[in-house]
Parts: structure tokens; C-alpha cells; sequence
């Protein structure tokens, strides 16, 4: 193992070998050894004589979650992209260990007892601004998981949370069997009429799959989007449409029997209820605990204000596809399941080009010279490959980041291509947290994938502009993680960011790929070499705000209904789901769904995943990332004195500090929704 002694991850502290030589049996041994060890150091740490001090507990507990990262983070990564049936075994062995590791943490009273005792004490005022910051946030954790409650609400407290977990299990269990059970056999070819080849043949997979003849259409999104989008049959559609929208719940042609409506009700019951418990008004207060937007009249402002200025055009946008489709023979009135379609038609109509058009000029090898320009003349940084380091894939290519003096900022593995056993999409993922020990500094190092197709024979792999987005939106959250300054990993980099704040670096740097001149850096044609033609950049940027204002109301909607879902609870009524609904449409949309739509009984993302009372956070990341990328519009796109405020301001940060006080150190004031109109293409 000495080669790999220099600055590679996966070295001291972990009892892991290199990412090559990792079984799934070294996990297990590996995992329980910190977790052993991590229970022995809170153990004896709590014990101590002396009174608790930043030095003698916070600094020793985050060393002992940093150690337990650098096993975990390599195995959690290596699952998702080298997945075997004995390694994914060793990974689920672990994770309810780890899980109860962290539930005894966050519950553990005479912690939390010692923490405020550091936070009252005289010591505190004598901090820098990470460490009491994270003094602050365990106790703000400790405190939403119910430590401080007297005995009884305590036990109601940790009931109401099993329960909470059970209840989005059973929503997530109903829609996946609706949507599972749902089935469209085709064998006249005709009624597939519109569709894309790539969604026939899935459809034929699919009927080969249950010993059919014909074509299978199924529920799931690569399935159904192209259905309503492209078929021409339109009863094909509204049927389709029909199942979908009607998922889990009294509607529909499964109406009734995976009815997801006592699942909510009890939901938002107990949410309500855990909520007071903890001494907030609504579940939406407790929501906004641990996020940048500071008070529900802020967020019912900010979404209103959205909707007001953007509605006209989405009306807009409506009145044109309407009319387009009754030029072409499409029907008087356009129904939900008819919009997309006739939308598709007229983006088709309208912007003569497709993202393949586009894949010459995005070879992997001059985008990847281009993006590491664009970060050089932006924040002075040199990023250069070695290949000495070991990795899990041939394909795998590992990179450092330096400053302008040649000091090590940070390294990252980069995994684009799509292969067997990966897992799909694109994502950023720490591998080893930013840690400083005594004098001796742990340099951050991230894990950047992606799933592009691979290259082929003599052919560098060919890029869309989507997919080049994607690369920049990832490697946007890597540099966060990487530049950061922060000597401590739970709040360095990306961890401990507001969740309504940490789209703002990645979506940031997104916004490169549309300017002409970072274009010029990242674009070559792969044979000549030649830039982006001017015509094709042209329809790039007009077919850019296709339907903006459109898909603007449609989030606006799904924001404002999760928010006021659970501000106004009211316990003495119960829930109302539905009419809240029809009330928030009444308000802020222009496509007007069918009374059979049960959007809410499918909405995951605020019954079955985390982001209850916090749907909004997808628009307010947006206003900052436009905002914070307006003041390189005014200054220039690589004025330096911009982007290094930016550097220091943003991504050197971290979660050290409030979302809102970084932003304004950067951008001078507090966001402002105008850039963001201006960027879509709405109102100014
Ligand atoms: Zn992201």
C-alpha cells in the first residue's frame, strides 16, 4: 500500500485497503470497529472530570464522525457504482447499525447536557465562528429530536416518530404498488403513433418480459412522459393520464384500492402534533428550524410574489399552444393529457434543432479542459489528473485541485460514463470530509459521477448541452465541498448547508454553459476542433425559456399547496388535501386539471421523503444562484474581484455561518427575485 501513501484517500483510520482491493468482508469489521470505537470515545469522553470544553468534547466528537466517514463514505460510493450482490449484503448489514449508532447520539441526554454547558459557559464567547456554530447546531438537533422534553411528552415524542416513519413507508408502499399494478397491453402497432423508438422498444421489452405479443405500457416515467407527450392516439393519452393522476387514492381505474388518504390524514395529524410538542405553531415553523428562510410569511411572500409575475406569461404560453393546436387540427379546448402533447408539437414547430445536433461540439476531453479553464480564470485554481492513485473502474480518472501558490485545495474522482452496475443520474458525494488535527490538515476529496455514454473505438464520448449542465451542476456542489476552509467536517463544505441553500453553488456554475464565452473554452467540434456554430447557439438560447412561465406555476403550485398544507393545519378540522388544492390552483395555475386528479396522493417528495414544508427550497436555491450569477452579469463573467468574493464568501464557508449572512457578504443585500425572472425569460 505504500504507493498510495501520497495523497490518496482511502489511507490511515479506515482499516479499509484501496478501492481495488475492497471486499464486501472487509465492510462489516470495518464499519463495527468505529462504530465499537466511536461508542468507547462518547463513553469516556462523558466521563471525564473536567468541565466539558470545545477541546476536550466537541473537537474529540468530530474527529470520531470524521473516522467513521472516511470507512463509510468509500463503501456507501463503491455500492452505488461497482454494485455486487456480496458487497450490497455487507452495506444493508450495516445500515440499521449505523442508524441506531446515530438515534443513541442524537438521544444521548448527558450530551446534550454537556453541549449546553459548553454553550453557557464563558468558553463560548472565546470561539471562532464554525465551532460555535456547530456547538449551536447540535443543540438545535438535540432539541428537534426531543431530548429536553419532560419524560412523558418524550415518550409521546419518540411514538410520534415511529409512527411518522411507518406512515411514509405505507405511502411510499401504495404508490409503488398502483403504479405498479396499472397495465396497458397494445398489439394494433397503430395507436403508437408519435412515439419515440426508444420508448416502443421498452414498451415491447416490457411484453416480452410478461409472455405477451404487442407492445406494454406501464406507469413508470420512462414509460408515461413519452406517452403524454408524444402519442398521437389521444384517447391513449387521457387514459394513461388517468391512471397516473390517480395513483393511490379514492379516484381513478384502481380507485379505492391503495387509497393513500388516512395515510396523509395521519401524517399531517402527527406532524401537527410532534411539532407543538417541540413548541412550534405548525409543522411548516418546525420545517423552517433548520432552513435559510426565516419565517412562513417569508416563504408565502416569496412564492405569491413568483406566481404573480410569472402568471401572465404562463398565460401566455398557454393561449399560444391552444392555438397552435387548433391550427393543427388538435381539439377547442386543450385538456391536461392534451398540453403536453401539442407542446411537444410546438417546440418541435418552433426551435428547428435537437440536443444531438449539439453532441460534436461537446467532446468529454475539450469540455473537461474547458471546465478547468473556466474555474482557473475564475477562482486562480490549477486542476491536474495523476495516475498514481488507485480506482474502482478503468474509466475512473482521478484529478487534484491547487491554488495560486500550488498549496493542495482538494482532489476529486470523476466517473462519467454509464456501464452495468452503476447506479443511474448524476450526483456529487463527499469521500473525505475537510479535517484539521493539531497542524496537520485532511484536504477534502469528492467523488463526481455521471452516466454519459461511454466513448467509442477512436470516438471521444459526445456530450449534449443538457448533459454539460449536468457536468457543471455537479461539479458545482464538488467545489463546494473541496474549496471549502472549514476545519471542521460537520459544518465544512456542503455539510450543515441550509437545505434551501445548497442548490446556490451548483446551480451557479450551471449558468456558464449558456455564455458565449465560457462556451468558446468548453465547445470544440471533436474532428476540427471548430467552435459552436452562431446559428445553433442562437435557437439554443430561444428554445432555453420554451414554457418557462408554464413549468414556473406548475412548481409555484406544488411549493404553495406543501406549505400551506402545513401551516394551516388545523387540528380541530383535520386536513383538508383536497380543497386546499383546488384553492391553490384557483390561485396560481393556468393548465386546470381534471376533477378526477389526486396530485397529492402521489406527491413523494412531501409524504414519502424529507421535504415537507420545504418543496419551496427548489425556487428559493434558484433565486440565489440567479441572483448571486446577476452580479457577474453587471461585473463581468470572469471579473476576478467578483468571483473571489465569491470564493471567500460562498464556497470557502460551508455551513459555518447562516445561508442568508453569507449571501449578503457576497451579493452586498439580500436576494432579490429579479434575476431569476430575467434568466427564464419572465416579466421585466
Ligand atoms: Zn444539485
Amino acid at each position: 500500500m505504500s504507493q498510495y501513501t501520497d495523497g490518496n484517500p482511502l489511507l490511515e483510520m479506515t482499516g479499509l485497503p484501496p478501492f481495488t482491493a475492497i471486499r464486501p468482508e472487509h465492510v462489516v469489521p470495518a464499519v463495527e470497529h468505529q462504530l465499537s470505537q466511536g461508542r468507547e470515545t462518547v463513553a469516556r469522553l462523558l466521563d471525564q472530570p473536567e468541565t466539558p470544553t470545545w477541546g476536550n468534547l466537541m473537537e474529540p466528537l468530530e474527529a470520531i464522525e470524521h473516522r467513521l466517514n472516511r470507512v463509510w463514505s468509500p463503501v456507501t460510493h463503491l455500492q452505488a457504482v461497482a454494485d455486487n450482490e456480496p458487497l450490497r449484503e455487507a452495506y444493508n448489514t450495516c445500515l440499521p447499525r449505523l442508524s441506531a449508532y446515530h438515534t443513541e447520539l442524537g438521544q444521548n441526554e448527558r450530551l446534550y447536557q454537556a453541549c449546553q454547558r459548553i454553550a453557557e459557559g464563558e468558553e463560548y464567547g472565546r470561539l471562532g465562528v464554525a465551532e460555535r456554530k456547530i456547538i449551536d447546531n447540535a443543540l438545535r438537533d438535540f432539541r428537534l429530536s426531543g431530548v429536553d422534553l419532560p419524560p412523558q411528552e418524550r415518550h409521546r415524542f419518540k411514538a410520534i416518530s415511529e409512527e411518522l416513519s411507518r406512515l411514509k413507508s405505507r405511502f411510499q408502499q401504495n404508490l409503488l404498488d398502483a403504479t405498479q399494478s396499472w397495465k396497458k397491453h397494445i398489439t394494433d402497432e397503430a395507436r403508437l403513433e408519435g412515439l419515440p423508438d426508444s420508448t416502443r422498444a421498452l414498451a415491447r421489452q416490457s411484453a416480452e418480459r410478461e409472455g405477451l405479443d404487442g407492445w406494454l405500457l406501464t406507469l413508470d416515467l420512462p414509460s408515461y412522459m413519452p406517452v403524454v407527450s408524444y402519442a398521437a392516439d389521444r384517447e391513449l393519452r387521457r387514459e394513461i393520464y388517468e391512471a397516473y393522476v390517480t395513483r393511490a387514492s379514492d379516484q381513478g381505474p384502481d380507485g379505492g384500492r391503495w387509497d393513500n388518504t388516512p395515510v396523509m390524514e395521519a401524517t399531517l395529524r402527527l406532524r401537527h402534533e410532534m411539532a407543538r410538542l417541540l413548541g412550534f405553531d405548525n409543522y411548516a415553523e418546525y420545517s423552517l428550524a433548520r432552513k435559510m428562510a426565516r419565517a412562513p410569511d417569508e416563504v408565502l411572500d416569496f412564492l405569491r410574489d413568483l406566481a404573480r409575475r410569472s402568471r401572465p406569461m404562463a398565460e401566455r404560453e398557454l393561449a399560444t399552444v391552444q392555438a397552435y393546436a387548433r391550427a393543427h387540427g388538435g381539439p377547442r379546448h386543450l385538456e391536461a393529457w392534451d398540453v403536453p402533447y401539442y407542446s411537444e408539437q410546438l417546440r418541435k414547430h418552433t426551435y428547428d434543432f435537437s440536443q444531438e445536433d449539439l453532441r460534436p461540439y461537446f467532446p468529454v476531453p475539450q469540455v473537461l479542459a474547458g471546465i478547468f479553464e473556466v474555474v482557473r480564470r475564475l477562482f486562480g485554481l490549477e486542476i491536474q489528473g495523476r495516475r498514481d492513485v488507485d480506482v474502482w473502474h478503468p474509466d475512473v480518472s482521478y484529478f487534484e485541485i491547487r491554488g495560486p501558490a500550488g498549496e493542495p485545495r482538494g482532489s476529486f474522482y470523476l466517473d462519467l460514463y454509464a456501464r452495468p452496475h452503476k447506479r443511474g443520474g448524476a450526483w456529487m458525494g463527499k469521500c473525505i470530509d475537510r479535517m484539521k488535527t493539531g497542524q496537520r490538515v485532511t484536504q477534502p476529496v469528492a467523488f463526481v459521477s455521471c452516466n454519459f455514454t461511454p466513448p467509442v473505438g477512436d470516438t471521444p464520448s459526445l456530450l449534449t448541452h443538457q448533459e454539460l449542465t449536468t457536468l457543471f451542476h455537479e461539479f458545482g456542489h464538488g467545489l463546494h465541498h473541496m474549496l471549502t476552509r472549514i476545519d471542521y467536517p460537520s459544518v465544512a463544505g456542503i455539510s450543515g448547508v441550509a437545505w434551501d441553500a445548497m442548490e446556490l453553488p451548483s446551480q451557479f456554475l450551471e449558468n456558464w454553459c449558456w455564455e458565449r464565452e465560457a462556451l468558446n473554452l468548453v465547445a470544440g467540434h471533436y474532428r476540427n476542433g471548430a467552435p459552436l456554430p452562431e446559428d445553433i447557439y442562437t435557437k439554443m438560447l430561444a428554445a432555453k425559456n420554451f414554457q418557462t412561465g408554464m413549468q414556473m406555476v406548475r412548481q409555484l403550485e406544488f411549493a404553495l399547496f406543501d406549505f400551506r398544507l402545513h401551516l394551516e393545519y388545523d387540528p380541530t378540522q383535520g386536513p383538508r388535501i383536497q380543497s386546499l388544492l383546488d384553492e391553490v390552483r384557483e390561485e396560481v395555475a393556468v393548465v386546470r386539471p381534471p376533477e378526477f386528479n389526486r396530485f397529492a396522493h402521489g406527491f413523494l417528495h412531501i409524504f414519502g421523503s424529507g421535504y415537507a414544508a420545504g418543496y419551496y427550497g427548489y425556487k428559493w436555491s434558484e433565486v440565489l444562484s440567479s441572483d448571486a450569477f446577476g452580479r457577474f452579469e453587471e461585473t463581468g463573467l470572469f471579473a476576478w474581484e467578483t468571483s473571489q468574493r465569491f470564493l471567500h464568501a460562498i464556497l470557502e464557508q460551508g455551513g459555518s455561518r447562516d445561508a442568508m449572512e453569507l449571501f449578503v457578504e457576497f451579493r452586498g443585500r439580500e436576494p432579490r427575485i429579479d434575476a431569476l425572472l430575467r434568466h427564464s425569460g419572465i416579466g421585466a
